[in-house]
């Protein structure tokens, strides 16, 4: 298990000396003590990149995908390695990271080998006598900070179009879930990576994530996590007006109307929010449902929420884990008593479970009727298997509740009626729609959002036009002569 920090194709300890133990959450137990990065291994880490940069830039750009394309392979190879390590770091269900995790993070990788060689710049009809076109160039060494809530899958996420598009990157992991991303570092290196192109620093976010933000020698910054971290890195990357692209919470409203095909809005509401322990930006976390289908979809999802089968996460039976944090965990059940200080009603969890996992950091499926779409619970990011219950009458009550939060990542509608679906799409605000789905996401499609969900997509060509920069060229064809100053 590789527990130091990567730094210019080498795994070696902080320049401090100092360590942060990671958990299995399943137990709380020790996993292995990681490096921690500080200042000094961040300055290290940039100085590699900046000595790869030159040669990787100018690498054929088929070149740098076929890296990318072999890394997909390893992992396939590596596929249950992974997966494990995975589960035991962060607590997805072994078949989540089997069936998700895993797949998703190869798959990710190869499009954005694929996608190497397909970036192109634009010629321009100008004035006659000029051609005109336009370089996509690499920004140079970009900073990567990611959360924990899919630390695996974010690296193809984060590394995948950075690659591709011929930047050199230093990446903070989590604090809590550093081994995967230790792992793919490793991977790629066997893929053929030249060393310094990709370096992983597993360390506290104040400290190494601040500084990777702040860094004078860094030109953009992608950051995944919450709002108000997102503003301090945007406040951090004012000094060198780094780029910065923000991936932050959401409060995703799950709509199902009268019309609705009540068997696939259960699913996928269930779905919705308790696929990866409610841990995910785009979760649904506010059901928002037609008073002519809510007593009888209710019951049926609060039967389903009950028999959700939480265990180990090793457990190839279990279908939700443990939170990935103790404090996490806290943190979302401190969520129950705001519930019922106004006036919510627990239809179903809203506690730890007992027994064997009362040891772990598990929650139980938590269903809450909220008394007024403008409650704490309904407008808050609770990032947990927790979802609130709303009802509506008309169409524009539905949309103004779905469109009542700072937060603009996803949502869902469930509806037979194809001009609402379309006129609904048209009207959220937010990133991405689901319609009669939930949670779709795809290495082609953008991915982001809007308000205070951030700025920037990932994923798609968005993604490589977020890692590069324009130049425009002009070139004097006709070798015309300006009329101004002719003598
Ligand atoms: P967070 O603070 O946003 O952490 C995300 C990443 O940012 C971690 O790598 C973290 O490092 C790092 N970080 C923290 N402070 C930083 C700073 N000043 N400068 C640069 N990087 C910094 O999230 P959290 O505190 O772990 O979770 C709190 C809440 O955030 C959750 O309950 C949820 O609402 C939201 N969240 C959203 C997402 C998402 O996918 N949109 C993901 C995770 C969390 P450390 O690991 O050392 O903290
Ligand atoms: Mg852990």
């Amino acid at each position: 298990m590789r527990h130091q920090l990567f730094i210019d194709g080498r795994f070696v300890d902080a320049e401090s000396g100092e360590t942060l133990p990671t958990l299995n959450p399943h137990d709380n137990t020790p996993i292995v003590d990681v490096a921690m990065a500080g200042k000094a291994d961040v300055d290290k880490a940039v100085q590699a990149a900046q000595r790869a940069l030159p040669a990787w830039s100018a690498m054929a750009a088929m070149d740098r995908g076929r890296i990318l394309l072999r890394l997909a392979d390893l992992i396939e190879s590596h596929a249950e390695e992974l997966a494990r390590l995975e589960s035991l770091d962060t607590g997805h269900p072994i078949r989540d990271s089997r069936g998700l995790d895993v797949p998703r993070t190869a798959v990710n990788f190869r499009y954005f080998g694929g996608m190497a060689d397909k970036l192109q710049g634009d010629q321009i009809p100008v004035e006659a006598g000029f051609l005109n076109y336009t370089l996509r160039e690499p920004i140079g060494v970009v900073g990567q900070v990611v959360p924990w809530n899919f630390p695996l899958m974010f690296t193809s996420w984060k590394l995948g179009p950075a690659l591709a598009a011929g930047n050199c990157v230093v990446l903070k992991p989590a604090e809590i879930t550093p081994l995967t991303s230790l792992r793919i570092a490793e991977l790629l290196s066997e893929a053929g990576l030249p060393d310094g192109v990709v370096n992983v620093l597993p360390g506290l976010g104040g400290v190494a994530g601040q500084y990777i933000a702040e860094h004078p020698a860094i030109g953009k910054i992608a950051f995944t996590g919450s709002t108000a971290t997102g503003q301090r890195i945007v406040q951090a990357s004012a000094g060198n007006l780094k780029k910065v692209q923000l991936e932050l919470g959401g409060k995703g409203a799950n709509i199902v109307f009268g019309d609705a095909n009540l068997d696939a809005a259960v699913n996928g509401a269930a779905w919705a929010i308790f696929h990866n322990q409610g841990q995910a930006c785009i979760a649904g976390s506010r059901l928002v449902l037609h008073e002519s289908i809510a007593d009888e979809f209710l019951a049926r999802f609060v039967t389903l929420a009950r028999s959700v089968r939480l265990g180990n996460p090793l457990d190839e039976n279990t279908e939700m884990g443990p939170l990935t944090s103790a404090q996490h965990r806290d943190r979302v059940l401190s969520y129950v008593d705001v519930a019922l200080a106004q006036g919510g009603e627990i239809l179903a969890g809203g506690k730890a479970p007992g027994g064997a996992l009362s040891q772990g950091c598990y929650v139980e499926p938590t269903v809450v009727r909220v008394k007024s779409w403008r409650d704490r619970v309904a407008q808050e990011e609770v990032f947990g298997p927790f979802v609130t219950v709303i009802t509506f009458k008309t169409d524009e009550e539905a949309l103004q509740i779905a469109n009542g939060t700072e937060y603009g990542l996803g949502a869902g509608l469930w509806t037979g009626s194809l001009q609402r679906a379309h006129k609904f799409a048209r009207e959220i605000k937010s990133g991405m729609v689901w319609i009669n789905s939930y949670k779709r996401v795809n290495p082609a499609s953008p991915f982001g959002g809007v308000g205070k969900s951030g700025y920037g997509r990932e994923m798609g060509f968005e993604a490589m036009r977020e890692y590069t920069q324009v130049k425009s060229v002009w070139v004097n064809v006709d070798a015309v002569v300006p009329p101004h100053f002719k003598r």
